[in-house]
Parts: C-alpha cells; sequence; structure tokens
C-alpha cells in the first residue's frame, strides 16, 4: 500500500564536495523532521554542478550515512549533472524575455569598481558564448528587499545586493548554484526549503527567479549553523570530521539537542529509527534556537 502524503515537499540537497559532517547532518535532520512532522515528503537531491569541487565516492558516501541516521529519503534521488536540460530551457526561456544577458566583465574590473557589478554589460548585444549569464533584476516587478524566514523572522537583505544583476550562468559553462537549485526546487514541487543559516543571503536571488519564472516561492527555515568559532562554521572545506556510519546514535542525539529536542532517558538508548520516531512525534520549530551560529566542540 502507498503511503498518504500531505502536501508538504521538503528536501536535503548536499553538494558531495566531503563526506557528512555534524554541520550538515543537522540540516539532513532539520529538514527530515520538518517534512516527516507534517506527514510530508522528504527528497534527497545531489548537488553535483560544480565538478572541480567534487570528490569521487563522495555522493554515495553521504547517502550511505544519512541511511546508517535513519534518513530515508522518498523517491529517487536526483543529480544535478543530470539536469542540464532543464536548466538550459529555462536559460532560452528568460533569454527570450530579456530577463538575462551575457557580461564579458571579468572578476577583476568588477573588483576594481568597488566589488558589486552595477550592470554595465546590461545593454550590449553580446554573444551568450564564452561569457557569463547575469539576470536583470531591473526586469523584477517587485525588487526582492526581504523576507520571511519561519525559523529567524523578517530578513532584511543589503539594497545594493537586492539590485545586483547575479550570474546565472559562468563564463565556464557551468551553471550557478541560485538557478540550478531554483530551478530543481520548482521541478520537484518543493514547499518549503530547510537549510543552514550560511544560505540566508542567497534566498533574495532565489526570489528574484521565482519571480521572473512567475512561480510560487516556498517557504523558508534558516536552521543555526554549527560553528567552531566565531565566523567559522563546521565544513568540508575546513576538514569537519565525517560523521560516525557505525555508531550513529550518539551523534544524531547531538543534533537533536542543537535542534533544541532532548531525547528522554526512555528513548535515548535505542536505535536510530526509535529516536526518529520520538523526534517525529515531538518535533517543534519553536522549540529550535533562533540563532545563526552555534559553537559546537568538535571531538
Ligand atoms: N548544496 C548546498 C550545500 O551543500 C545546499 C543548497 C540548498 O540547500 O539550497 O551547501
Amino acid at each position: 500500500m502507498s503511503q498518504a502524503f500531505s502536501n508538504y515537499v521538503g528536501r536535503f540537497a548536499p553538494s558531495p564536495s566531503g563526506p557528512l559532517h555534524f554541520g550538515s547532518l543537522v540540516a539532513a535532520l532539520g529538514s527530515y523532521l520538518q517534512a516527516r512532522s507534517q506527514q510530508g515528503k522528504w527528497l534527497v537531491r545531489i548537488e553535483d554542478i560544480d565538478p572541480p569541487r567534487e570528490v569521487a565516492g563522495v555522493a554515495e558516501d553521504i547517502l550511505q550515512t544519512l541511511q546508517a541516521y535513519g534518513l530515508i529519503w522518498d523517491d529517487e534521488v536526483i543529480y544535478q549533472s543530470q539536469q542540464s536540460e532543464h536548466y538550459e530551457q529555462v536559460l532560452q526561456t528568460l533569454k527570450r524575455q530579456q530577463l538575462s544577458y551575457a557580461c564579458s566583465c571579468t572578476r577583476k574590473i568588477i573588483k576594481q569598481q568597488g566589488g558589486l557589478y552595477l550592470g554595465a554589460c546590461r545593454h550590449k548585444a553580446q554573444s551568450h558564448q564564452g561569457n557569463a549569464l547575469r539576470i536583470n533584476v531591473s526586469k523584477l516587478s517587485q525588487p526582492i528587499t526581504h523576507f520571511f524566514d519561519q525559523l529567524q523572522g523578517q530578513i532584511k537583505l543589503d539594497k545594493q545586493q537586492a539590485n545586483e544583476d547575479f550570474i546565472i550562468k559562468r563564463k565556464d559553462g557551468l551553471y550557478a548554484y541560485n538557478l540550478a537549485v531554483t530551478i530543481d526546487d520548482i521541478n520537484q514541487g518543493i514547499s518549503e526549503i530547510v537549510r543552514g543559516a550560511d544560505l540566508l543571503l542567497t534566498t533574495g536571488k532565489q526570489l528574484s527567479i521565482y519571480q521572473l519564472l512567475e512561480q510560487k516561492p516556498p517557504t523558508y527555515v534558516h536552521l543555526p549553523l554549527a560553528i567552531t568559532k566565531p565566523g567559522v562554521k563546521l565544513s568540508k572545506q575546513n576538514h569537519a570530521l565525517a560523521i560516525d556510519k557505525k555508531n550513529p546514535v550518539p551523534t544524531l542525539l547531538k543534533a537533536l539537542d542543537f535542534l533544541g529536542h532532548q531525547v528522554p532517558d526512555s528513548v535515548n538508548k535505542k536505535d536510530c529509527n526509535t529516536i526518529l520516531s520520538w523526534a517525529i512525534q515531538h518535533w517543534q520549530l519553536k522549540n529550535v534556537p533562533k540563532e545563526t551560529e552555534i559553537l559546537v566542540a568538535i571531538e
């Protein structure tokens, strides 16, 4: 018998640049519990659009780790490296409607101009070949200056950044994260995005794409980030330790605790599935700390 789901569709979207560490487990777990506590679907998407940053075998390892922690997804895993056709279709639409344009400015030039791209190529007729593609934010009927986050509240965005025409396809031909993530979230019918607060400020750009494509945006929850010192997040880049696949319970309990949910003694000696069932029943977003960063000790 197939399971009956509500209309809620959530997702976890790791980049395979390193194995899952405590910070990414928190994002996976938070998005899982937000979905499951609302009888929603929970999808996993591997964001492998940046080959130079990828490590062979890591995508598979991430999936095995999720399984070891009892975080079992619905439907098939989607790989961004296989979605180019969808991205190209949207790029064509944006081009046809003159919502994007080719830009030949180098990073160096933009840096010399103060670091913010001021739309120098907006009115130049340049080939898309060999140039970056940018979104023309001046075409937005309502520039995205703020948005509401279900956990962090009203988020005000920097006005200059909100007005910057950002890159959707890089000069080297790679699709930009903001483009790929938005198209995939639309195509997969994601109703709420739960992820780390390091991505809080990219949301404005993604909301601009939703508006230009006339799509209803999802709701957002940006969870606190695990940091080792102020401003330094636990990340694959700073060699955060891969979490233990063989003995997952202690780390799962630590991640739940980080998210404001203390598992009672009657449950905390049990297996991941029992702990997760308890967590699904007791999950309350209002118990998750509203900070964007929380210090953790790494063993
Ligand atoms: N792939 C991104 C990362 O691993 C997350 C994207 C998202 O959740 O929007 O940082």
